[in-house]
């Protein structure tokens, strides 16, 4: 099969890779319809890169091709969304919904499903079915939902999001984007995105935000106290995972307040700081798998269509393209058809 390999800091090679096969009885084989490129598959390709080539990718969704002996709800010719954790959803963990540190849990990155097929582990655990194989103009919102939905809407859960709250969305990239959809969805009363690119403007407006500030840093933060009585905001999303990213959600956001942080953190963040912010920090790499069958619903009743991220849509064999537009911000987010 073909699959995406990154052979060096900007060096990613659509190449021949070999057939996954069903190693285990609990694995799936999946054909995927599409995947994408991740925010965070731009960490490598910008240079953390430990030298070994490595297949590329953990968003996916596909028709299963074959099941191991093990697996008895998901069978071949379903159509199926899992999350870039494999998980067996029975686990202690699994069962306080924090499917992603599952005592089980196998990463699909180092699967690489930036190709024509993939082994899926823990196939009853980690994948959720649609009731029926969707209409093609379904599936860029199907395989939103495998990450950068699932993680914004983790974000807005992490963050106590609700009604009559004021939120504000730090990141403005498909995860930050999605945070303004959930925090719309979960009833957010004012939703202000810090955004300075109008494209993402439009999008997070038409997402549901309310307000948009384009200052950053202390800037921002204290354009945020301004317009919430000097309080700063009840909950705050971040999803950018930088030092200054991070501390621009502390300060926008009130003392007792929530943040839920889903960039995967990058740099030291100053202890004392987070001390007397006097805020609730929950995060960490979204479990996706708990609000699967929920976004799901949403998906298939036309409630969101977070499918609408993609800004550019290229073949499998151009995904070289497709990192070079979303390392130069050309591209919110990259859909390679397959
Ligand atoms: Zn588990």
């Amino acid at each position: 099969m073909r699959g995406a390999v990154l052979h060096a800091p900007g060096d990613i090679r659509v190449e021949e890779r070999p057939d996954p096969i069903i190693e285990h009885p609990t694995d799936a084989i999946i054909r995927l319809s599409a995947t994408c490129i991740c925010g965070s598959d731009l960490w490598p390709y910008r240079g953390e890169f430990d030298g070994q080539p490595a297949p590329m990718g953990h968003e996916y969704c596909g028709i299963v091709e074959a099941v191991g002996a093990d697996v008895t709800s998901i069978r071949a010719g379903q159509f199926v969304i899992g999350s870039f954790f494999a998980s067996d959803n029975t686990c202690e963990i699994c069962r306080s919904g924090y499917q992603s540190s599952c005592v089980h849990r196998e990463p699909l990155g180092a699967i690489g499903t930036q190709a024509e097929y993939a082994r899926i582990p823990l196939a009853d655990g980690t994948l959720v079915a649609t009731p029926e194989v969707p209409d093609p103009s379904l599936i860029p919102s199907f395989l939103a939902a495998s990450d950068v939905l699932g993680t914004g809407w983790f974000g807005a859960v992490a963050a106590e999001v609700g009604p009559g709250k004021t939120i504000v969305v730090v990141g403005d990239g498909a995860v930050g984007l999605h945070g303004v959809l959930a925090a719309s969805q979960l009833g957010a009363e004012r939703i202000i995105v810090m955004s300075r690119h109008e494209t993402r403007q439009k999008l997070a407006l038409d997402y549901g935000a309310t307000d948009v500030v384009e200052e950053r840093a202390d800037e921002g933060a204290a354009r945020i106290k301004d317009l919430t009585n000097g309080l700063g905001a009840h909950s705050t999303i971040e999803a950018v995972g930088t030092r200054e990213s991070m501390m621009q959600a502390v300060g926008a956001t009130r003392p007792g307040g929530h943040i839920g942080y889903v960039g995967v953190t990058h740099g030291e963040l100053p202890g004392q700081d987070l001390f007397f912010s006097h805020t609730h920090l929950h995060g960490g790499p979204a479990p996706v798998r708990r609000f699967l069958p929920d976004l799901i619903e949403r998906i298939s009743t036309g409630a969101i269509d977070p499918g609408k991220v993609f800004d550019l849509t290229l073949p499998l064999a151009d995904a070289a393209e497709g990192y070079r537009a979303m390392d130069e911000r050309r591209a919110i987010k990259t859909l390679l058809t397959v």
